[in-house]
C-alpha cells in the first residue's frame, strides 16, 4: 500500500470528495485508511441506567485506499505515487516519489 499514516491525503471520490486529513490508522490487509475527519459515522452507546441519557460517539471511519490520493508534502498537490529505490553503497531503501514533483517523499 501506497499510504501511510501520517500522510496527508486528498478524498477523491464518495461523500466526503475533496476533504482533506491526516491518516490516522492504515488496514493494508483490506486496502482501507481512515482519515482524520472524513467518512464521519456515529455511533450510541447504550444507557447502563435508566434516567441516563446515551451517548453519540463519533468517529472516523475506514475507506478505500484508492479513493484518496497523497497530498505532497513538497509541491503540495495530490499525487499519485511512484517509487525508486535509492543506493547507498551496498544499502538499497525503496522510497516513495511524488508523480508531479519527483521529489522523495518520505
Ligand atoms: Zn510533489
Amino acid at each position: 500500500m501506497k499510504i501511510k499514516k501520517g500522510d496527508n491525503v486528498k478524498v477523491m471520490a464518495g461523500k466526503d470528495r475533496n476533504k482533506t486529513g491526516k491518516v490516522i490508522q492504515v488496514f493494508p490487509g483490506s486496502d482501507k485508511v481512515v482519515v482524520e475527519g472524513v467518512n464521519i459515522m456515529s455511533k450510541h452507546m447504550k444507557t447502563r441506567r435508566t434516567g441516563e441519557k446515551g451517548q453519540k460517539l463519533e468517529f472516523s471511519g475506514p475507506v478505500n485506499a484508492s479513493n484518496v490520493m497523497l497530498i505532497c508534502p513538497k509541491c503540495s498537490k495530490p499525487t499519485r505515487v511512484g517509487s525508486k529505490v535509492l543506493v547507498d553503497g551496498a544499502k538499497k531503501e525503496k522510497v516513495r516519489t511524488c508523480k508531479k514533483c519527483n521529489e522523495v517523499i518520505a
